[in-house]
């Protein structure tokens, strides 16, 4: 009966054609795109505005019906579907798409900042920011499914952090439905705006567990008219690092380093059926790039031969779009490729630089005792930030492998959670990455602003 109600209030709420319930509708949004984690949903709602977005949680919040917050769902560690299994909500769990909260306002040229509705995918907010000179300050694979509000929820990261920053330092502001239904707006545009708690900030990185993201104002940036990006084959990780620190210095405009090892870039070269890329086979390989309004691929070409120092460095610079496309696809494929094999265990996790070395050693070794899995580590380098990837781990045997690399990390005072979140996938180890007292915090915060956890329960905060 209640159950019937709800529906009736959601179809009420955003209009019957926005309320899924039937197997083949929903189908997508109950399984992420791992393919690891799968739930059922009274409902999949897609409403169209704030005020429906509003009316959707106020009516799962008076049911006692969960409500999973859902973007692109790209999302990798399971927080974006309704929980499966034992540990899913006694009430039912509603989904709750943003694909519709698509709005674009033009862009600010003068502030350099925009402010977009929170289901617009990456790739047109990128293009958007484009037909006005200007560019996102942030890039991942996932760009074309991926959403404004699903990469705010997360703090996403990606490839450009190394200049830009994370996903925090491009949201200026939000809008945001809190549990009870109230709207907060902080769409302002005001950089200085010093008055209270930063509320934004707070929801940025929350994993839909503090609010439903609705609109968000972001920061954007001059596109620089020259850019180059570069492959260049080295013989360990070690070295890889010590070109990255030597290209810090010699190049203003770095703006990616991406770290791909012999394993994985050979994956993707069967996957895509593409040529060895380099004159040599190399254990390790990094891509960077550059951008400014000096020709950067003679800077490039010029810093990388400084780097080698009259010795030998494979290495094979681009230019161009098409150009540097065609090497952004042995590491874009990355994630794609390795799905191909099966469902791996990823584990984003970032170590310092100086003992990054040492954790991936740390991690073989760990493998090498599991006979028949195998680690696939690839990620971004220059904030230590590896996605682990294991392959052909039991099922039995997942959450004390993911124990095991993950304690390894926090030995190495390093980060569980570097970009993705905690999910459901990694929430039993929240004690691994933060202290009991900034634990208790993080709960003081979620019981204020969600007594009754209606958003997106299981997430971030491990089940009792
Ligand atoms: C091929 C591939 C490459 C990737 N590369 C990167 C990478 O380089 N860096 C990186 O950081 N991530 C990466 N990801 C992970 C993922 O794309 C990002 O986390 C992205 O930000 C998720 O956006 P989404 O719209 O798909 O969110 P979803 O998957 O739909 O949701 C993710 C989380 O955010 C919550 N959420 C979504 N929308 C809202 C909202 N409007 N309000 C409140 N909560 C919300 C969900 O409840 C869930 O907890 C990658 C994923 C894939 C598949």
């Amino acid at each position: 009966v209640t159950e019937h109600r709800l529906l009736a209030e959601l179809r009420q709420a955003v209009g019957p054609a926005h309320v899924l319930t039937e197997a083949g509708q929903v189908e997508g949004y109950v399984v992420d795109w791992t393919r690891r984690y799968r739930g059922e949903a009274v409902a999949v709602v897609r409403p169209g505005d704030t005020a429906e977005v509003a009316a959707v949680v106020r009516a799962c919040r008076a049911a006692a019906v969960a409500l999973v917050p859902q973007g692109g769902n790209t999302g990798l560690v399971g927080g974006s579907v309704p929980r499966g299994g034992a540990s899913a909500p006694p009430e039912g769990q509603v989904v709750l798409s943003t694909r519709r909260l698509d709005r674009l306002e033009p862009v600010d040229v003068a502030a350099a900042q925009v402010t977009a509705g929170a289901g617009v995918t990456l790739e047109a907010l990128q293009g958007h920011a484009r037909a006005a000179g200007l560019q996102v300050g942030l890039d991942l694979a996932a760009r074309g499914s991926a959403t404004v509000g699903g990469i705010a929820a997360t703090n996403a990261g990606g490839e450009r952090v190394l200049r830009y920053g994370v996903a925090r330092a491009q949201v200026v502001g939000l809008e945001v439905v809190l549990a009870d239904g109230t709207v907060v707006r902080r769409l302002s545009g005001l950089v200085k705006d010093n008055v209270g708690y930063d509320l934004a900030g707070l929801v940025v990185g929350s994993e839909g567990t503090l609010g439903v993201i609705t609109a968000a104002r972001l920061r954007l940036f001059p596109d620089p008219p020259s850019r180059a990006a570069a492959l260049v084959g080295v013989a360990s990780v070690g070295a890889a690092i010590d070109v990255l620190a030597a290209l810090r210095t010699r190049l203003g405009g770095l703006e990616v380093a991406e770290l791909m090892e012999r394993t994985g870039l050979d994956l993707v070269r069967a996957h895509l059926a593409l040529g060895q890329p380099l004159a040599g086979d190399h254990p390790a390989y990094l891509l960077v790039e550059a951008a400014g309004s000096t020709d950067q691929a003679t800077a490039l070409a010029e810093a990388l031969a400084e780097v080698a120092a009259g010795g030998a460095l494979d290495a094979v610079v681009a230019e161009g779009p098409g150009e540097r496309a065609r090497l952004w696809r042995y590491r874009d494929a990355h994630t794609e490729a390795i799905a191909t094999l099966g469902i791996p265990l990823k584990l984003d996790v970032a170590v310092p630089l100086a003992v990054l070395p040492a954790f991936l050693d740390e991690v073989s070794e760990l493998v090498a005792a599991r006979p028949g899995v195998r680690a696939i580590a690839f990620g971004h380098l220059a904030e230590g930030n590896l996605h682990v990837n294991l392959l052909g781990v039991a099922d039995a045997d997942a959450d004390q492998t993911t124990g095991e690399v993950l304690g390894l990390v926090a030995a190495h005072g390093g980060s569980i959670s570097a970009e993705h979140g905690l999910g459901v996938a990694k929430a039993p180890w929240l004690a691994l990455g933060r202290s009991a007292a900034d634990v208790a915090a993080l709960r003081a915060v979620k019981g204020a602003l969600d007594p009754t956890a209606t958003l997106n329960p299981g997430v971030i905060f491990p089940e009792p």
